[in-house]
């Protein structure tokens, strides 16, 4: 019998995949999603298109999986589930974690560029830049490891000659910033073709920084 949270967060996980397929910004069998679930996560399997998914073949796996020998399941989990796994265990305040190939910031990924702080908004991914992760092979632990150090102190990056990665204290969270990296990339790449776009400076960004800590946030009263 699965939980009916388990089953909530499991349809959730389905919704999503289909979400960034319909938002332009993933396709096919590309791409992954996961959600923390008890002392683990619940994570797409490999291979399977959006459309083709139910929830029952969502797999969960625990934070402590540790190769691929310790997953004899039916469906195999993403291919990707040690970049889930391993951002899962550092980083206790997110719950959610997106992977795309979206193509503008494919594009610059495939550049191996960083996105700078061209645009305000930036800032949404917790910096001053969208770092891009160098390449590693789909799947490794290596290139979890890169995925890693480019995510400090950060919500989202690129890898190299792949994709994008984002995080969020929830799916519906994910899936915007991952929109958002996709839109500020478009902006990149086309204020590219007029010159070398100019930045915001450092105190600039810093005062967005600082803004984004209460926006959005409704003024209760009670701070
Ligand atoms: P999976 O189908 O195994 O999740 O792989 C897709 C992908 O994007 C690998 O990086
Ligand atoms: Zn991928």
């Amino acid at each position: 019998m699965i939980a009916a949270d388990e089953s909530a967060l499991r349809r959730a996980i389905v919704e999503t995949a289909l979400d960034i397929e319909r938002l332009g910004i993933n396709q096919g069998t590309s791409g992954n999603v996961s959600a923390r679930y008890r002392e683990g996560f619940l994570i797409t399997p490999s291979g399977v298109p959006a459309r083709e998914l139910d929830e029952r073949q969502i797999v969960w796996l625990p934070l402590d999986v540790a190769d691929d020998a310790d997953i004899l399941r039916v469906e195999r989990p993403s291919s990707e589930w040690r970049i889930h796994r391993d951002i899962l265990r550092a980083r206790g305040e997110i719950h959610a974690v997106v992977h795309t190939h979206s193509i503008a910031a494919t594009a610059l990924a495939i550049h191996g560029r960083d996105i700078p702080a061209l645009h305000y908004m930036v800032a949404a991914a917790g910096g001053k830049s969208i770092r891009c992760a160098p390449y590693a092979v789909f799947g490794s632990q290596a290139l979890s490891d890169h995925a890693l150090a480019a995510l400090d102190a950060r919500r989202a990056c690129l890898l190299a000659h792949h994709g994008v990665i984002a995080l969020g204290v929830d799916l519906a969270r994910a899936v915007w910033l991952a929109h958002e990296v996709e839109v500020l990339a478009k902006q990149y790449l086309l204020a590219l073709q007029i010159g070398a776009p100019p930045l915001l400076s450092d105190e600039q960004m810093d005062e967005v920084l600082e803004k984004f800590k209460s926006y959005g946030k409704r003024n209760t009263g009670d701070r």
